[in-house]
């Protein structure tokens, strides 16, 4: 198992395919996109494959979600996604995505054993769209969703970030997009992750505003047959439910005490969180010959030495060095 000293227990391993994307969010990279990491550094599929299955086999993983970057754009996903799920003992399988490609490719994905997608989509104005990613695809993005929920990749979450002066007027017409077309909407506060260290406080559009804003047309109630565990959403019953909606309050409300996450980064990094400063190199080991009992007692180390909370709030807190994208978020 992968336990902490703080008496955590990582069991939900985020799994960053590729640091490449085709949107160019301006919270998260900027115009000109970035160095991405060169080919051989990354993780094959075999590579990949068996540090899964070292995961699901010898340390507690029980829920892997792939994302990125954009991990449509790796190839042969499908054939991932595949290989994952007949790991013993199976573990549930999510992907993060923008969407764009799904409409195309969600019934292979389900096909191969996805379970469930969280689509991002910030706005429904299309030069909304543009001005924010940087790229005219919000038609994809709502093809997409379409594509999950037909192909029963359901519930689709969908994940929203707001920006000041940009789409926060916005908060009201996506839930009620969501609730319409029954996809489950959640707002994330906007973190100190962008590759050009843009993120200023003030900026931030905070749970609290978001929840007034919303209540300015729903009556949000606590939605008490659902348990928080160490989910990061709060939820709350929308008009007394059944439709629900979730405020992930990374920044003003931090839930690094029932965090029970880990990640891999697609060049075999292990990171304990999305603010880690440091990371343990799995890659090396593997390449070099290391044997499946060897990478995971690596890994369990790792997680050993998790900080207590992200430090997003401290004083002296420093962006970490690599990005987003790289990270996998
Ligand atoms: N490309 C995929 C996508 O768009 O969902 C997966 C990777 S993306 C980094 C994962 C999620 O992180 C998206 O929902 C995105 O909006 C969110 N994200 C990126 N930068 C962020 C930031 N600075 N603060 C909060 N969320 C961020």
């Amino acid at each position: 198992m992968l336990a902490d000293s703080y008496g955590r227990v990582a069991t939900d391993l985020r799994v960053s395919l590729t640091d490449r994307c085709n949107l160019r969010c301006s919270y998260c990279m900027p115009p000109e996109g970035l160095d991405w990491l060169p080919g051989a550094e990354q993780l094959t599929d075999d590579e990949l494959i068996r540090l899964l299955g070292i995961a699901v086999g010898r340390l507690g993983i029980t829920e892997i979600r792939f994302t990125g970057g954009e991990p449509l754009l790796r190839r042969g996903l499908p054939g991932i996604v595949a290989r994952t799920a007949a790991l013993v003992p199976r573990p549930e399988i999510s992907l993060t995505t923008n969407g764009i490609g799904l409409g195309r490719l969600a019934g292979a994905l389900r096909e191969a054993g996805l379970d469930r997608v969280n689509v991002s989509l910030d706005t429904l104005d299309a030069a909304t769209f543009v001005r924010l990613a940087r790229r005219d695809r919000l038609a994809d993005v709502i093809a997409g969703l379409a594509g999950a929920a037909a192909a029963g990749l359901v519930p689709v979450k969908v994940n929203a970030v707001l920006m000041r002066g940009v789409n926060d007027h916005e908060a009201v017409d996506l839930l009620q997009f969501c609730i319409d077309h029954g996809y489950q909407m959640r707002f994330i506060e906007q973190m100190p992750l962008d590759a050009q260290h843009g993120w200023r406080r003030a900026d931030m559009v905070t749970a609290d505003e978001i929840f007034q804003s919303l209540s300015g047309k729903f009556t949000l109630g606590p939605d008490t047959a659902h348990q928080r565990g160490s989910a990061p959403a709060e939820r709350f019953l929308v008009d007394g439910g059944p439709a629900a909606v979730g405020i992930i309050a990374s920044v003003t409300r931090p839930f690094c005490g029932s965090c029970d996450r880990v990640r891999l980064t697609s060049d075999g990094q292990v990171r304990n969180c999305l603010f880690a400063r440091q990371e343990s190199d799995l890659r090396g080991a593997l390449r070099a010959g290391a044997d499946d009992a060897e990478l995971a007692e690596r890994w369990r180390r790792a997680v050993a030495g998790k900080l207590p909370g992200h430090g997003i709030n401290d004083p002296g807190f420093l962006q970490p060095a690599r990005p987003m994208s790289a990270i996998g978020g």
